[in-house]
């Protein structure tokens, strides 16, 4: 019997639903292109879950059967319910993965967990975006070769406020001279973060068989390591100490 991981997509869903434009990229949402691509490895489980459903998607227990969350959001992050971005939070402290993608960086649930403002300098122009591997040892770099380009992306430009992330995988480097930190890993509490920058709403990004491979490693490394269960507070000693 194999291991499997259970994965949820979240997608606020809104520009695709709103804008013919952003449609004709993705028809069945941003969130069904994400999951297209984490198809085919027998051992993962694929859901989605959106903002407008029932405390979107995210009850408690929803929550607790999942490994890895993805979060993809942009113009409604005012829309998530406190209660369910601190839900979120208490689960990846308790072991639970997250990947948060593009224009989650200003999402309640990444600013929560990384404690600063999460800014960065943008353009939608015609930039090409190249991104470099720095960790090649890194398990989310398997299989990507030392660097791979996007032919249109958003522009994110550095100084992107993080705290210096645990553990770096990919640079950026766009047409317009800038360079971002567009692979940040995290660690917090039992559970582990990553931040990858691409996937703007108006270019095929997550269709990109490169970004798609990145998508599948992330999850394998953000599942929950099956460390041991933490305890805090008052704790009796293990020897016998003298008084
Ligand atoms: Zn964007």
């Amino acid at each position: 019997m194999i291991e499997t991981l259970r994965v949820v997509v979240w997608n606020e869903y809104r520009h695709e639903r709103e804008d013919a434009r952003f449609a004709a990229v993705y028809p069945k949402g941003i969130h069904a292109a994400i999951a297209e691509g984490l198809t085919g490895p027998r051992d993962l489980i694929i859901e989605t879950a959106t903002l407008d459903e029932p405390e979107h998607g995210l009850t408690a227990q929803r929550l607790a059967e999942t490994d890895v969350l993805i979060w993809w959001g942009h113009k409604a992050h005012g829309e998530v319910a406190d209660e369910v971005a601190a839900r979120v939070q208490q689960r990846v402290l308790d072991g639970m993965g997250l990947i948060v993608l593009h224009s989650g960086h200003f999402s309640k649930v990444f600013k929560r967990l990384m404690g600063t403002s999460c800014d960065l300098k943008w353009r939608v122009g015609h930039d090409r975006e190249r991104l470099w591997v720095v960790n090649p040892g890194h398990p989310i770099a398997a299989g990507i070769g030392e660097r791979f380009a996007l032919e249109q992306e958003e522009m994110y430009g550095e100084h992107f406020d993080i705290p210096a992330p645990d553990e770096l995988v990919f640079i950026s480097w766009f047409t317009g001279g800038e360079v971002f930190r567009s692979g940040c890993c995290f660690y917090r509490g039992a559970g582990k973060v990553f931040y990858f920058r691409p996937g703007h709403e108006s270019f095929p990004t997550y269709y990109d068989p490169t970004v798609r491979r990145v998508l599948v490693n992330a999850v394998r490394w953000a599942a929950p390591s099956g460390g041991p269960q933490r305890t805090f507070g008052n704790a009796k000693p293990l020897e016998a100490i003298a008084p």
